[in-house]
């Protein structure tokens, strides 16, 4: 039995699925594809994506041993840390049968860095445009997200944000009209155009105050404040529906309460605006 491989089932030994980030694919959906084949770990676990990232990156599998990977960081607990350069490594090669080829492990690790530095444009299991990765928050520094925020339009949303909430990273929305719009002024172009945007856009970073401050790829930088002027809220307040609407506040009594008639006009009225645009009322849940 090769020395670093001892108790290797040998079921495990030829790697099946390693082959699949060469095809692109994530690491997260090998993983969905090896529990759908029943593919478990010795343990009878299914794997996950850090597991396969151990796996991916162990250099023993192309037939060397890296010595010193890990270390006890506390003679007393025992605690093992992963040494990052405290202490010297050591490299020995070819100490035993390799099971993946040099060549393969090295693109593997390329490969995982590209798209470690492309972010979501590097996996083509994310849906991405060609704002992904370029619209970024000028508060916590990371990418916005395109959401759906139970609107008819698209939203860009802070990462952070998105993640953990208005206490974390509190930056504003932005509509993706207005976005679109506002990129479209920059190029000198009539509508938004993704080609366009790609080659002469490096960032987009957003600051409070609707501010949008354009890095371009030849160099220069130029600021802009976005505007958004929703069309649903006034599709559907025209003058006469606001003086409606306000004549029917009127009828509240001193604890703000309407009496069971006028609470039955006003849910009509409300209706009627419901029915004529659903989404009046989405501007205000978004900001
Ligand atoms: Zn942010």
């Amino acid at each position: 039995m090769p020395l670093g491989l001892v108790g290797f089932p040998p079921r495990t030994a030829k790697p099946r699925r390693n082959v699949q980030l060469l095809d692109g694919k994530s690491r997260i959906e090998t993983a969905r594809e090896l529990e759908a084949d029943g593919i478990k770990t010795l343990n009878g676990k299914t794997f996950g994506d850090s597991q396969l990232k151990k796996i991916l990156t162990n250099i023993t599998y192309t037939g060397s041993l890296l010595f010193q990977k890990e270390f006890v960081s506390d003679p007393i607990t025992k605690k093992r840390k992963m040494n990052r350069g405290e202490l010297p490594q050591y490299f020995v090669e070819d100490t035993h049968e390799p099971i993946i080829d040099r060549a393969t492990f090295d693109f593997v690790q390329a490969e995982m860095a590209r798209k470690r530095k492309l972010g979501a444009v590097g996996n083509p299991h994310i849906p991405t445009s060609a704002l992904t990765s370029k619209v970024k928050c000028g508060n916590c520094g990371k990418s916005f997200r395109r959401r759906t925020e139970n609107s008819k339009y698209k939203v860009w949303k802070c990462a952070t944000k998105d993640d953990k909430g208005k206490a974390a990273c509190d930056m504003k929305l932005i509509p993706e009209p207005a976005l679109k719009a506002t990129c479209a002024e920059v190029l000198g172009l009539a509508e938004f155009n993704e080609d366009a945007f790609t080659e002469r856009v490096e960032t987009v970073t957003a600051y409070e105050g609707n501010i949008l401050i354009f890095k371009l790829t030849d160099g220069t930088e130029v600021e802009r404040v976005w505007e958004w002027h929703s069309t649903a809220r006034t599709d559907c307040w025209t003058p006469e529906r606001r003086a409606a609407w306000s004549e029917q506040l009127k009828k509240r009594d001193k604890s703000g309460r309407w009496s069971p008639e006028a609470r039955k006009k006003a849910s009509e009225l409300m209706k009627a605006r419901h029915a004529e645009n659903p989404n009046w009322n989405n501007r205000r849940r978004e900001e």
